[in-house]
Formats: C-alpha cells, structure tokens, sequence
C-alpha cells in the first residue's frame, strides 16, 4: 500500500486553542477515508493544513513523498495536485461555468484554452452539468453548483481529492445528486478525503471512518464496524446525536 498523504504527528493552535492534537494519520493510493465528528473537532481545520490554507506549528505533512513547504511556487505546485471541495461552492462569481472549469487548467496547469475547454466539458459532462457550461453559476442549483466544483478541482488532475462537508449547504433533494458522483470518483479509483456525516456515501465508498473529537483522532476503523460497534464513548455519544 503505497502512502499517498501522510499526516506525520502534527499539531497546531489558534492562539490558546489546540486545534489539533498530534494527528497521525496515513491515506494510500486510491483509499477513501471519511472524517467524521462534532462541529468544531478541528475537521475543516486538518483539510485546510493539507492544502497548506493554514499552516501548522510542528509535524509534516507530505503528497506524494513530498514535504508541504511553507510558501513560494513549489507550494502552488503541490497544492494543485490536492482538490478542494468546499461546503459553499466557491465558484467564481463573475465567471462562466465552463471559464470556472478551465481557468486553473489555463494559470497552474499550462494548457491551452482549446485544451483546457476540451478536459473541462468531458468533466462536466461526468458530472451531468454539461448543458449548463455557458451559464453563470448563480443560475444553477446549489446541487449543480457543487457538481461543477467538483469537476473544476478535477480538471487539475489532482492526486487527492479533499472534499469539506460537500452536501450541508444543499437542499435536501440535492443532496443525492452530489453523493453520486462522489460515489462514482470513489469507484473510478480517486484517492479521497471526506468530511462528512453522510452514513449511507461511508457505508458505500469508504474504506476507512476517521473520526475526530476536541482536536484529536479518537478511532480510525471500517464504515461497518465504526457505524454498528464504535470503540469509544465519545463516538457512541455522537452517533447517538446524528442517527
Ligand atoms: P470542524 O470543521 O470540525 O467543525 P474546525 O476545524 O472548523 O472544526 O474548527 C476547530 C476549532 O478551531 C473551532 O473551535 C473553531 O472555532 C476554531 N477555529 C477554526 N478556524 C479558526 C481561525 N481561523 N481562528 C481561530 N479559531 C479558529
Ligand atoms: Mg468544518
């Protein structure tokens, strides 16, 4: 099993906050691992570090044998191989769908537009938002929205995919929609991260619930055996809340 993050005793604080306590963790090739625990268990704050959107005060995270550095072009260039999925889309306002898919392919990734154009509209196309590429993102649905946020973080053909709590800011109805490609990248091979509370996504894709409280990596263990027996107090209390 080949390491593809490895999360190496880390640590960080928000002034007097330990936001994250020693996290140790290793996600291989082609795995996918759900984060799941309370709001505020440092959950975002662990995705951010990956993608070095916040920096840590010791420890090291790597991609791909890779050490994040702190800053400069080196950082643009790793940060590219990890996609970023939000839970508010974050799609460029002012910009069409089809310029949201292919503008980082244009800028980091150094392809032409036609290039890019032809990647973008064979993702959205994936994702089932071909019809709406000349749109501007406002005149989709949030389901849609988040699917073309999906496709513009795959267009950088990144390693990892980190996809932070993609289906909270939907309405209930798109939630569906969004899971299933999900469902389909895990299925496609795509190395995965995903905060989320989504039972059935876990039970059907993952391979590995990490579940985190007040900072910490309380369990890591199988869907199956995290949702039916979970080992600790602190998991059995939160799925008493969120079942
Ligand atoms: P989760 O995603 O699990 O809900 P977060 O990683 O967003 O948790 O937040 C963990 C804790 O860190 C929370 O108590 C939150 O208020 C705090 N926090 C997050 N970002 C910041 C920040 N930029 N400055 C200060 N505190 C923060
Ligand atoms: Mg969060």
């Amino acid at each position: 099993m080949e390491p593809l993050v490895v999360v190496d005793h880390v640590n960080k604080h928000f002034g007097e906050l330990h936001v994250l306590k020693d996290i140790t963790t290793t996600v291989t090739r082609g795995e996918v691992v759900v984060v799941i625990g309370p709001s505020g268990s440092g959950k975002s704050t662990l995705c951010r570090a990956i993608n070095r959107l916040e920096t840590i005060d010791d420890g090291v995270i790597s991609i791909d044998g890779t050490r994040l550095p702190e800053e400069g072009s080196e950082l643009a260039r790793l940060r590219a191989d990890v996609g970023m999925v939000f839970q508010s889309f974050n799609l460029f306002s002012h910009k069409t769908v089809l310029e949201n898919v292919t503008l980082g392919q244009i800028k980091v990734r150094k392809r032409s537009k036609a290039e890019a154009e032809k990647r973008a509209m064979e993702l959205l196309e994936r994702v089932g938002v071909a019809n709406q590429a000349q749109k501007m993102p406002s005149q989709l649905s949030g389901g849609q929205q988040q699917r073309v946020a999906i496709a513009r973080a795959l267009a950088m053909d990144p390693k990892v995919m980190l996809l932070d709590e993609p289906t909270s800011a939907l309405d209930p109805e798109m939630i569906t929609e969004v899971l299933d490609v999900m469902v389909q990248l895990a299925k496609d091979g795509m190395t995965m991260i995903v905060v989320t509370h989504e039972m059935g996504f876990a039970r059907k894709a993952a391979d590995r619930v990490v579940f985190m409280a007040d900072g910490e990596i309380v369990e890591e263990s199988t869907p199956e055996q995290f949702f039916t027996a979970p080992s600790s107090d602190r998991a059995r209390d939160f799925l008493s809340k969120i079942l």
